[in-house]
């Protein structure tokens, strides 16, 4: 099984609900034939133990970040912090970060600010961001017009510096999407990859399926997000990163290839956008 070559690009391993058996979760993947996993964290705390996991495995690298939920605990410290956590040799992303209007537990003003002063950091010291983003409903979706204009913001500045210090295929990933294909396609244009996880294999979400249909294989990551999003048959059960193989599974489906394609071409995508050893 060591040969399917998959990478999780979005777990959260330092979440409590692996605290009894990481070790255990982690044998899992390895053995479906993960070859690398990205572990997020949502605040200071959460990404300082992201850092402590990778630094215990070749095949663990950790992204640090404060998630919009948590931006209420922002200060004039936190940006300061998590200056130092990037230096890290094995944090190669800035996340998660992003907007959240589901929950909208805090002021969106502030939400936006805090995406932005991050952002600004990822974009000094040149490494990838990864996105949450998350409408109030399938009707509302001003929370992603929002991260794109956002983002847009950025990648215009960037493109006006004559130094390009970020190639633009390596800007970031919008997390989890469950967008339409417009909006997909407005931030592939920016240099944004599409991270698929567990819903795609939802029995309901024959919509999202067709937009994943509609993208461009070298622009899709695959992910677990877990704790969250098991996907089916695991669904509304504790996610682990072995079950990305099931995303794997349903892109392969969706797109009529061997999976053993999807395997290599979002693996790629991911060494294409995440740097994995910033000493090279
Ligand atoms: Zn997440």
């Amino acid at each position: 099984m060591r040969e399917a070559n998959l990478t999780d690009t979005h777990c959260h391993l330092e979440f409590d609900q692996f605290e009894g058996d990481l070790g255990q979760v982690l044998k899992r993947a390895w053995q479906v034939g993960i070859v690398r996993l990205l572990t997020i964290g949502i605040d200071l705390e959460s990404s300082q133990d992201t850092i402590e996991i990778a630094e215990k495995d070749d095949r663990i690298f950790a992204a640090v970040g404060i998630h919009p939920n948590s931006a209420l605990n922002w200060n004039n410290q936190t940006k300061k912090q998590l200056e130092v956590l990037v230096e890290h040799p094995k944090v190669i992303a800035l996340g998660e970060i992003g907007l959240d209007y589901y929950r909208d537990e805090v002021p969106r003003e502030i939400q936006k600010e805090v995406f932005r002063i991050q952002l600004e950091i990822a974009y000094k010291h040149k490494i990838p961001v990864v996105i949450h983003t998350r409408n109030k409903s399938e009707r509302d979706r001003k929370c992603i017009e929002d991260v794109l204009h956002i983002i847009g913001e950025f990648s215009n500045k960037f493109n006006n510096q004559k130094k390009q210090s970020i190639r633009k295929n390596r800007r970031g990933v919008l997390h989890s999407f469950s967008g339409n294909i417009q909006e997909a396609n407005t931030a592939i244009e920016m240099g944004f990859y599409v991270g698929v996880s567990g819903p795609v294999t939802f029995k309901n979400a024959q919509n999202l399926r067709d937009v994943v249909s509609m993208l461009p294989l070298n622009r899709i990551l695959i992910e677990t997000d877990s704790p969250f999003l098991a996907p089916h048959p695991y669904r509304g059960k504790r996610n682990e990163p072995a079950y990305v193989i099931k995303v794997a599974k349903k892109i392969a489906e969706v797109y009529n290839l061997p999976v053993d394609n999807i395997y290599r071409e979002t693996t790629r995508n991911a060494n294409l956008l995440f740097h994995w050893s910033k000493i090279s």
